[in-house]
């Protein structure tokens, strides 16, 4: 019998896979709950006390989990934050309202106020009828930028300029390898920030479980018996994603800290991405020493957008010290209009 490594007790019931340890039950817990508190604390995540904050809660088990981590901590630590469950109706029979009712359920375990935003109140859809006229191919990108959009409403609504997300780390390095091979270095830098906030919105976005093993959060919900919902969408998943996914879990087979290591991997390109203003550069003799970039107009929240940049600077106005260019941005999604940039650069 393996004794636990950290209390020397118990029997060894659980492997951590970003580790190997072997630990008890009561061991793991424990351990998985300061480990969300280290999160916490090290990122400043609750800068504030006071601070009312949503949780965006689905009903499936990260967002579970994270609210009842959430609950725990926030007794045991005191941040003196007062959280709400925020949730999204898309209009999907057989999936969304189902999963509705377990969060209806989780408010009332968690003692939390529950608020639920619908697509049908909001856009004047809902999934179930966006499918029915143009099919399921690609629905589940569609579907996720209005779920954020949806989110930041609901949030606006409840006077709560701060969002917290059930995404943990496997979903993080899936979406760092997503973004490697499509070659999206800015996007790539976005999705491994565990805390994003742009300058056109108030809203900031925060992810308390982005180093929690995906494993490890099904293992905790089990052993703490939370209520949560495990059915998979109705409608087919973004493709591109599932093969990200397999290989993920193929990487993970062999060496099994790979899940984290993307994601530390992600967070150092975060450091060494090259602008999008370097890319776009016409004139390839200049030396591009520039330091400081300034906006004229536009915003810098392309990144929280599904947005192809075509990156073609035309030159508006150029001097020895500074120029300004114009690029368009053409998103890729219709429902979002294309947006044209100024921004002007100086030459150190
Ligand atoms: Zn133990």
């Amino acid at each position: 019998m393996h004794r636990c490594a950290i209390c020397q007790n118990n029997r060894a019931q659980v492997i951590r896979p970003k580790n190997g340890q072997k630990i008890c039950k009561n061991c793991f817990l424990e351990v998985f709950e300061l480990e969300v508190h280290t999160t916490i604390v090290e990122n400043n995540i609750f800068p504030s006390r006071g601070e009312r904050v949503a949780i965006g809660a689905s009903g499936g088990k990260d967002s579970t989990v994270l609210a009842a981590t959430l609950k725990a901590l926030n007794e045991r630590y005191d941040y003196g934050v007062e959280f709400v469950l925020l949730s999204i109706d898309e209009g999907i029979h057989g999936y969304r309202d189902d999963s509705l009712e377990t969060v209806k359920r989780n408010a009332i375990q968690y003692e939390m106020e529950l608020c639920i935003v619908g697509y049908d109140a909001l856009y004047g859809w809902t999934m179930d009828k966006v499918v029915e006229k143009v099919g399921r191919k690609g629905n589940c990108t569609y579907c996720g930028v209005f779920r954020r959009q949806a989110l930041d409403r609901g949030a606006k609504r409840l006077n709560i300029s701060h969002i917290l997300t059930g995404h943990n780390a496997d979903d993080i390095a899936e979406t760092v390898l997503m973004n490697l091979l499509r070659g999206d270095l800015p996007r790539l830098g976005r999705c491994a920030e565990i805390m994003t906030a742009s300058l056109t919105s108030p809203m900031r976005r925060s992810k308390p479980l982005k180093y929690a093993y995906e494993k490890e959060i099904v293992l905790y919900a089990h052993y703490r018996e939370l209520d949560y919902f495990s059915t998979e969408c109705v409608y087919s998943p973004e493709a591109f994603r599932g093969n990200a996914r397999s290989l993920l879990k193929e990487l993970e087979k062999i060496r099994p800290s790979s899940v984290l290591d993307i994601v530390r991997s992600g967070e150092q390109l975060v450091h060494n991405a090259v602008s999008p203003v370097k890319l776009g550069c016409e004139d390839p003799k200049r030396n591009w020493r520039e330091e400081r970039m300034g906006l004229v107009n536009g915003s810098q929240t392309l990144s929280d957008e599904p947005v192809n940049p075509k990156l073609l600077p035309k030159i508006v106005h150029k001097t020895r010290n500074d120029a300004t260019y114009q690029i368009t941005v053409r998103s890729v999604q219709q429902p979002i209009p294309s947006v044209k940039l100024k921004f002007f650069i100086f030459f150190a």
